[in-house]
């Protein structure tokens, strides 16, 4: 099953194809995952997209298009992936249908207003990535990840400038490829809205029929 998770920041793909990942045996490649490890690790690619990823922007569709092309091609694609954040342009999108064929494009429908009190109040572990919101999955001590201990941060894409870019730039650059791929045939919609379990049992009982 090759799938596309697409829809605004913060509508909880990542969280959705974390379980998905589980259930259906099949990896889950984020693109922002893999942004975010090079720049952890400074690597020549992490250098490179550091100052995209804080300011919310994109980075350039013919490096993330190479990134994933050469990322399916691992043995552990061979039944299938989900595809968290790519295609994430027209470009990109476009291109993909050239090298690889989708069996279906989750789209995960969410208000802007919910993705902002989502990822405003977002605080994120730097060491083991475990994530905690100050509303809805606040850890055990203030400020402190209950798994490894750490100090949480916001990451520098969840402030506020950031978050209202990343809208802008989801709107104008994403947001068309739910027009595409509906007239693909290839769109599943799910509302983001409700809890991980809502959406999980919503996705699972549509990708069934
Ligand atoms: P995400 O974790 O999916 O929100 O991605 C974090 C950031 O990584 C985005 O704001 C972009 O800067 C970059 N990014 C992730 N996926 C893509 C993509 N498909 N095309 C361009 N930039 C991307």
């Amino acid at each position: 099953m090759k799938l596309i998770f697409f829809g605004a920041p913060g509508a909880g793909k990542g969280t959705i194809a974390k379980q998905l990942k589980e259930s259906a045996g099949i990896p889950h490649i984020s693109t922002g995952d893999i942004f975010r490890a090079n720049i952890k690790n400074q690597t020549e690619l992490g250098k490179k997209v550091k100052a995209i990823l804080d300011a919310g922007e994109l980075v350039p569709d013919e490096l993330t298009i190479s990134l994933v092309e050469n990322r399916v091609k691992e043995d552990d694609c061979k039944n299938g992936y989900i595809l968290d954040g790519f295609p994430r342009t027209m470009v990109q999108a476009e291109a993909w249908s050239k090298i690889e064929e989708a069996d279906a494009a989750i789209y995960f429908d969410i208000e802007d207003a919910e993705v902002v009190r989502r990822l405003g109040g977002r605080r994120t572990c730097p060491t083991c990535q475990a994530i905690f919101h100050v509303e809805t999955n606040k850890p055990k001590t203030e400020g402190i990840c209950d798994v490894c201990g750490a100090e949480l941060i916001i990451r520098p894409d969840d402030a506020t400038e950031a978050i209202q870019n990343r809208l802008k730039v989801y709107h104008s650059q994403t947001e068309p490829l739910l027009d595409y791929y509906t007239k693909l045939g290839k769109v599943v919609s799910v509302d983001a809205t409700g809890t991980p379990e809502a959406v999980f049992n919503e996705l699972q009982s549509k990708l069934k029929k």
